[in-house]
């Protein structure tokens, strides 16, 4: 591993944007670890002399590559970091101010964060670069999920005579789940009873889940962290409880530290990346 080196700036890794995820792949730098020549364990020896064998450091970066591999997150987010998360407007500000604190006092099994606000305020690009740090970071287990692509994907699996638990139980069970765009489309009674699934055993079993959300979130009688959107200015979108129902929707208050965003919209002023 070089602390020079320019493609991954000493970490060791560099993450990609593939057709279908982002992906991390150990840097041609870090190709051969220097500890164990790429054995992946090192001989050590004990107070009495006894020689045996133990897994390298590098073994750990392994693991949090395949974490990160496996949370799926889209292409696009790659390279999403909290750190390039550039406030424009609004309160992003005090936004980015509570993601970081958040980040340094994260504990498994502890509460999400609900981000809610307009198209193109960084609400994805967030979340995105919490799971990216979870994952890389923490060697944390994690998933993204386009609530409605899962949707779509469950849809085609019953129709063909599947039962989709070979896509639904991973996103119940995974430590660390992070939704995005919750309540896009149409709910119909199948799509409400799998989200209520996955809330409800979700919530039972205290695992953190993280949300994005175009609605508008009722937040009544709680705390705001930041302060959010004036009331005169929030636009009179349909709100996530009626969207979803008032289940669901105290449930996923109960799991979750509501954050509204305001402000520019990134994807005017970059005109192609940013986040959404
Ligand atoms: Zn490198
Ligand atoms: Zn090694």
């Amino acid at each position: 591993m070089e602390a020079g080196c320019s493609r991954c700036g000493g970490n060791g890794y560099v993450t990609l944007a593939r057709v279908d995820s982002a992906v991390a792949e150990i840097c041609g730098c870090n190709a051969v670890c220097r500890h164990c020549n790429g054995e992946g364990y090192v001989h050590v020896e004990d107070q009495r002399g006894y020689v045996f064998a133990k897994k390298c450091r590098c073994q750990a970066l392994v693991t949090r590559i395949e974490r990160f591999n496996q949370a799926q997150l889209p292409s696009l987010y790659h390279d999403k970091l909290l750190e390039y998360f550039e406030p424009l407007g609004g309160n992003q500000r005090e936004v980015r101010y509570h993601a970081f604190k958040f980040r340094k006092e994260f504990a498994v099994g502890g509460r999400g964060i609900l981000y809610w606000g307009g198209p193109g305020v960084g609400k994805t690009h967030l979340m995105a670069a919490m799971v990216r740090y979870l994952t890389l970071e923490l060697g944390i287990r994690s998933r993204f999920i386009d609530f409605f692509h899962l949707v779509t994907d469950l849809h085609r699996q019953w129709k063909s005579g599947k039962s989709g638990a070979s896509l639904i139980e991973p996103v119940i069970e995974i430590p660390v789940l992070a939704i995005d765009e919750l309540g896009k489309g149409r709910s119909s009674d199948w799509t409400l009873d799998l989200l209520d699934e996955i809330i409800s055993k979700r919530y039972n079993r205290r695992l953190t889940t993280f949300f994005t959300t175009n609605l508008t979130v009722k937040t009544e009688g709680r705390s705001n962290v930041v302060p959010p959107m004036p009331a005169e200015k929030a636009a009179l979108t349909e709100s996530l409880d009626e969207r979803v129902g008032p289940r669901i929707h105290s449930r996923i208050l109960e799991m979750c530290e509501v954050i509204n965003i305001y402000g520019p919209d990134y994807r005017m002023q970059t005109n192609s990346e940013g986040g959404r």
